[in-house]
């Protein structure tokens, strides 16, 4: 799947709509979930054009990889969960139910997120 850079989250890092920062570095972006889950909802974006997680892992820099880890560390320790726990999930594709085509993690906490995922069968 190619990248589309009129994904909302592509038009979020060019700043054509707006969006709750919560942290930003060289190679990330951190902000609000517009429709939250739990008290803490922070979407972690990498700022290059990379579809899902398996984009960014095979074709991201090492200082992308890093910078992007690191948004994570410094959203936990911002919301601050660090001690309480959280949980970060990464949709990919249909099957996981991936609704915005750049790679993006989810960071919930604030309260307990419950088990890890319903079994349906
Ligand atoms: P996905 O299902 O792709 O893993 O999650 C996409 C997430 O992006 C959803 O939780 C959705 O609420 C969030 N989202 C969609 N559009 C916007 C937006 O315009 N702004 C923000 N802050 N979040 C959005």
């Amino acid at each position: 799947m190619s990248y589309d850079s009129e994904n909302i989250f592509a038009k979020i890092l060019r700043g054509e709509i707006p969006c709750d920062k919560v942290y930003e570095n060289d190679h990330a972006l951190a902000f609000n979930d517009i429709e939250p889950k739990a008290p803490v909802h922070v979407l972690i974006i990498p700022k290059g054009p990379y579809v899902s997680s398996s984009a960014f892992s095979a074709d991201a820099s090492d200082a992308e990889l890093a910078g992007f880890m690191r948004a994570v560390h410094a959203v936990a320790e911002k919301t601050d969960v660090l001690a309480s726990g959280y949980r970060l999930i990464a949709n990919a594709g249909a099957h996981g139910h991936q609704e915005v085509p750049h790679f993006h993690v989810h960071l919930l906490g604030g309260r307990p997120i419950g088990p890890m995922v319903m079994r349906a069968d």
